[in-house]
């Protein structure tokens, strides 16, 4: 009887064969290899196929016959690492110590000479070129190295040069740009506006919520966590991992909590920012700082309607990034205002509760097929996790690759296609047609909604939304009605449409999105020559690889405009790149005995307007449906339009010859 409590020295052969049997395969043999190094574990019988974007079969596109062999390869393997393990008479091989593990400690996967991750790369990009990744490749599997740690220090460059660096924002991004700045030496403050760490994740409580990327991409390189309980997991799991990252590094200390940064303005004198911030009980001080870390998030400022009547409704209203955890909703009648990517999260949970449930909906979603998109990872892939070293880290690796670079194609315009609205290339119109089916298959009891739920533009113009069947599931329930006709305005008693209908409702809830365009609102930012920020980008956010902008020296942005993906890549390897290049500015400020530095008005404007022709060729870009990928101005500030190994390249260090030292 398969056994997965017990460690791979105790494990019988059925516990193994059982195991393997759920493993994905590919990501196995490649760590197999590593650690056995065993390169008949990755022939070339057994590459991968991934020609078929975002595959959910979860078998790396093998054939049935390949899998047969890969699988008794594999487990032929661990009984090999057992036999290992039971010679050495060693005690387990634990990939991690659990929660946050960080690879490279005690039983973690051991570093793998460059050639020998380049085949192994190979292998598991199809047999594919991976030269150009090899680096990137290294840093992001990070096989018990740490090869982001910065590898200079203030110490050593400026030990006479007190250096303080402000960082707004104790979520994702403002975490790990901490954690860096202070393995670097430089003395550094959080503000946080909330009383914990998480940002979003911390906000955001709505029923359903968790994460669209898997989880292991949806990590730090650096603090993978081998034991994900689901392959994606809900808020609270995420919530507790940046948690224990901020206790695991000493964080906390740094971090000034229930503190809001409400304005920055540039000594212009000295080259430091003078801070004013609003703290617990509403007191207002001032601090200084030679640099700012703005790590604060683009999606956290509710989007509310402009609807006539908001205010006015008489039962209670709220968004769904402030959920109203007191008021029930069992057996009331509740409407939810849009289908995004929070509302289709949560209106399964609250059709489950409310007596009825009125939907309404402006724009159908594309959905990606995800089947265990609520699932927890199974016994028998935890176990593979726990006992085969490095195997979480070739899994998270062959998603990188699977997910993100592999599928960007099928959003570049091809000119030459005349797709209409509805697609913007061959592979475009290939997975609309595949997207639709499913669409069909989902509804097929329901032909009445297709034309309601079938989207007319095309896939990757608007943020696809997972989907495990159960957003079809909440619409076929007869206590569930979805409404397409326009909005009026708010009554008293519910929400009127255009038709002149009022739809009564005892709760209303808003899933209507973020002010995502309003970078860094509403703090006041003044810089040189007493520019202010906003007034400077009127509403249209440009920053120089998302990071540095002219006149706003010594002020660098995370996740800032035009560093958010579509392609279901995941913020968190942005933010790693976006603080890497921004410890890469500090040291050339502190090696030069500069006091600041900021980008020329040439090399910014050069590098947006590049940014801006790629997001117009791409399906975002070109179609005009709505979404918040676009600002006022129908730019797409929001967006990166090339390869995630383009955004590591430029951010490896900054190009002097773009910036002026002051
Ligand atoms: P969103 O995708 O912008 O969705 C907002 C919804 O509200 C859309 O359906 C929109 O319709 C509708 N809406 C907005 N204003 C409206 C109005 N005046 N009248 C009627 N409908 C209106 O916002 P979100 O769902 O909060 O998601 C934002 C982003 O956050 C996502 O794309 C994703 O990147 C991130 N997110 C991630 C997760 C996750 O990882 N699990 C979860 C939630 C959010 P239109 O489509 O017509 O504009």
């Amino acid at each position: 009887m398969p056994d997965f409590e017990r460690d791979l020295e105790d494990a019988d052969d059925a516990t193994i064969e059982a195991a393997v049997a759920q493993a994905l395969l590919p990501p196995l043999l490649a760590a197999l290899a590593a650690d056995l190094d065993d390169m008949e574990l990755v022939p070339d019988r057994l590459l991968p196929d991934l020609s078929v974007p975002m595959d959910p079969s979860g078998t790396g596109g093998l054939s049935d016959a390949q899998v047969r062999e890969a699988r008794e390869l594999a487990a032929e393997a661990v009984r090999r690492l057992r036999s290992r393990h039971a010679d050495a008479g060693t005690a387990g091989t634990d990939t991690g110590t659990g929660a946050a593990a960080e690879a490279g400690g005690p039983g973690g996967p051991k570093p793998v000479p460059v050639e020998r991750l380049r085949e192994l790369l190979a292998f598991l990009s199809g047999g594919g070129d991976v030269d150009g990744y090899l680096e990137l490749l290294r840093e992001e599997l990070n096989l018990g190295e740490d090869l982001r740690t910065p590898s200079w220090s203030l110490a050593e460059l400026a030990p006479d040069r007190p250096f303080r660096v402000a960082v707004i924002g104790a979520g994702m991004s403002g975490l790990v740009a901490a954690h860096r700045l202070r393995q670097a030496g430089l003395d550094v403050v959080v503000l946080e506006k909330n009383d914990d760490v998480g940002g979003t994740w911390y906000e955001n409580t709505y029923p359903g919520c968790r994460v669209d990327v898997s989880n292991h991409f949806y990590s730090y390189s650096f603090a993978q966590r081998t034991d994900w309980p689901d392959y994606f997991s809900p808020q609270g799991v995420l919530l507790d991992y940046f948690r224990t990252f901020a206790d695991d590094h000493g964080l906390r200390e740094a971090i000034r909590f229930s503190t809001e940064v409400t304005s920055l303005v540039l000594d212009e004198a000295t080259m430091r920012w003078e801070l004013t911030v609003q703290g617990p009980e509403g007191t207002v001080e001032t601090l200084d700082a030679d640099a700012v870390v703005s790590a604060v998030g683009q999606l956290n400022r509710p989007n509310m309607p402009d609807l006539p009547g908001i205010d006015g409704f008489d039962g209670p209203w709220f968004h769904s990034a402030r959920w109203r955890h007191d008021v029930g909703l069992k057996g009331k009648r509740v409407i939810v205002i849009g289908t995004g990517a929070s509302a289709a999260q949560f209106i399964p949970e609250v059709a489950k509760e409310a007596g009825h449930l009125t939907v309404f909906q402006r724009t159908p979603a594309w959905f990606l097929p995800t089947p265990d998109y609520h699932d927890a990872v199974k016994p028998e892939v935890q176990w593979l996790f726990r006992n085969v070293p490095g195997y979480a880290n070739w899994y998270r690796y062959f998603i990188f690759w699977q997910n993100v670079e592999g599928v960007r194609a099928a959003a570049i315009v091809d000119p030459d296609w005349d797709g209409g609205e509805t697609s913007v290339s061959a592979i475009n119109d290939g997975a609309r047609q595949i997207l639709t089916a499913y669409i069909h298959m989902q509804f097929a009891d329901m032909p009445e909604l297709l034309p309601d739920v079938v989207p007319q533009y095309p896939p990757f113009a608007k943020r696809f939304i997972r989907d495990n069947g159960a957003w079809a599931e909440a619409l076929r329930r007869d206590d569930v009605d979805l409404v397409t006709t326009g909005i009026a305005g708010v009554t008293p008693a519910g929400v009127a449409t255009v038709d002149g209908e009022v739809h009564e409702a005892d709760v209303i809830i808003y899933g209507t999105g973020f002010t995502a365009s309003d970078f860094l609102m509403p703090m006041k930012v003044v810089g040189r020559d007493g520019v202010e920020l906003h007034e400077r980008w009127k509403g249209d956010a440009r920053a120089m690889l998302g990071i540095t902008l002219p006149r706003f020296p010594n002020l660098f942005l995370l996740y800032g405009p035009n560093t958010n993906i579509v392609v279901n890549g995941s913020i968190t390897y942005f933010s790693e790149c976006e603080v890497h290049y921004l410890l890469g500015c500090l040291r050339e400020l502190l090696a030069s005995g500069a006091r600041a530095l900021e980008p020329t008005d040439a090399a910014h404007d050069a590098y947006n307007e590049r940014v801006d022709a790629q997001n117009l060729q791409m399906a975002w870009g070109a179609s005009k449906v709505n979404s918040w990928y676009k600002n006022a101005t129908g730019r797409s500030a929001q967006n990166w339009p090339f390869s995630l190994l383009e955004y590591w390249q430029q951010t490896r260090s900054p190009d002097l010859s773009q910036y002026d030292l002051l």
